[in-house]
């Protein structure tokens, strides 16, 4: 079998806020093979940057798009493949997009992996450790603590046992955010879990201030509380709290989880799929692992993510919990044929061959951005 193309297709709700908020657009990866096998990626990232790392005509060895470095090769053979294009994009990458591309094409490489062998990805990395997993509804928060009060509500009577708000206009002053969590709190009661993401605004003082003032509310993690190169306040807060403190999905290879293990002390290990691939991220789970530390996910875009994360969060023994985004957008919602089901707060593990989950061509065409 011989990869034939691979493309990225930018897919954007007409009306795009200016929020920290992923699932307004999505770029996905279509990888077509000789065999009539069609794999699906999905990259979190700048998504035409990242198309660019995937068109890129070949300049020189070290400079090259992943179409040029893919098409002729051998789609099963990823560890070979996931090399090939790092070092194909040296000049460039490394780091950031080149490395965030590469996961979609990675998820894409995988998914046409478990149909070409008629398995589920988690059966191909290993084996599923569970066939099942506890979801948390993962939100922006809203402006209000009485809007955002009532997003969580929404979670709780939708079968949620655990919710997340995120980002802005969250950090502001200790009043308005201690409003906001208590305010949560209130609305789902003792029984669910509440977790906070902070959205990078702190130093590492604030932090532990805020970490102690929150604490009547019982939050099950503090999420990137401190910008992700300042490890030192990572691990000032890590040691200062007893919430425990989750990062890393701003990180994409396994050098940048390594220091936020070792240098940054962190609790709770998180990992997006469209940013690190599962290559990587069995790897990064591996030494998180080795560290005593448990692993979540990252997924704020689309059901290729959630689908992905699922296999991995199986895949694994050191995980307990699924992000799942339930912001309204419709490709957050409505992307693929078989969107992954939530019922009373649990996912199934996709049971079907690849990733399990196909982008809808309506969808495609009613969302896809042209140039
Ligand atoms: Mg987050």
């Amino acid at each position: 079998m011989k990869i034939t193309n691979v493309e990225a297709i930018y897919l954007r709700l007409p009306v795009v806020e200016r929020r920290t908020d992923s699932s307004q657009d999505a770029l996905l990866i279509k990888v077509t093979t000789d065999a009539g096998l069609i794999g699906w990626g999905e990259v979190d990232g700048c998504p035409l940057v990242t198309k660019a790392v995937v068109e890129a005509p070949f300049s020189h060895n070290l400079a090259t798009g992943l179409r040029d470095l893919l098409i002729g090769q051998d789609p099963l053979e990823i560890s070979r493949l996931w090399k090939r294009m790092y070092e194909g994009t040296l000049y460039f990458g490394r780091e950031g997009a080149a490395i965030q591309a590469m996961a979609g094409v990675d998820l894409a490489l995988w998914d046409i992996k478990g149909k070409a062998f008629k398995q589920p990805v988690h059966r191909l990395l290993g084996g599923a450790f569970r066939d099942s997993i506890r979801v948390y509804a993962s939100n922006m928060f809203q402006f209000t603590p009485e809007a955002t009060a009532n997003r969580a509500k929404k979670a709780v009577d939708a079968g949620f046992t655990a919710v997340k708000f995120g980002w802005e206009p969250f950090g502001k002053d200790p009043e308005t955010d201690l409003a906001m969590l208590t305010a949560i709190r209130n609305a789902v009661g003792d029984k669910c879990d509440v977790i906070l993401d902070v959205g990078l605004v702190w130093d590492a003082k604030t932090a532990i201030r805020r970490a102690k003032l929150f604490e009547p509310v019982n939050l099950l993690w503090i999420e990137e509380p401190l910008h992700p190169d300042n490890l030192t306040g990572y691990a000032h807060v890590a040691g200062a709290v007893d919430t425990p403190i989750a990062a890393g999905e701003e990180e994409c290879t396994i050098a940048g989880f390594d220091r936020l293990m070792e240098l940054g002390k962190i609790d709770l290990v998180q990992i997006d799929m469209t940013r690190c691939g599962l290559t990587q991220a069995m790897q990064i789970a591996a030494r998180a692992a080795a560290r005593g530390l448990k692993c979540i996910n990252h997924n704020f875009t689309t059901d290729v993510n959630t689908a992905a994360s699922l296999h991995f969060l199986a895949a694994i023994p050191n995980a307990f919990i699924m992000e799942y985004c339930v912001e309204p957008s419709e490709l957050s919602r409505a992307l693929v044929r078989n969107p992954i089901q939530i019922k009373d707060g649990i996912a199934r593990v996709p049971a079907e061959p690849g990733l399990g989950v196909e982008p809808r061509m309506d969808m495609i065409e009613k969302y896809a951005l042209r140039n």
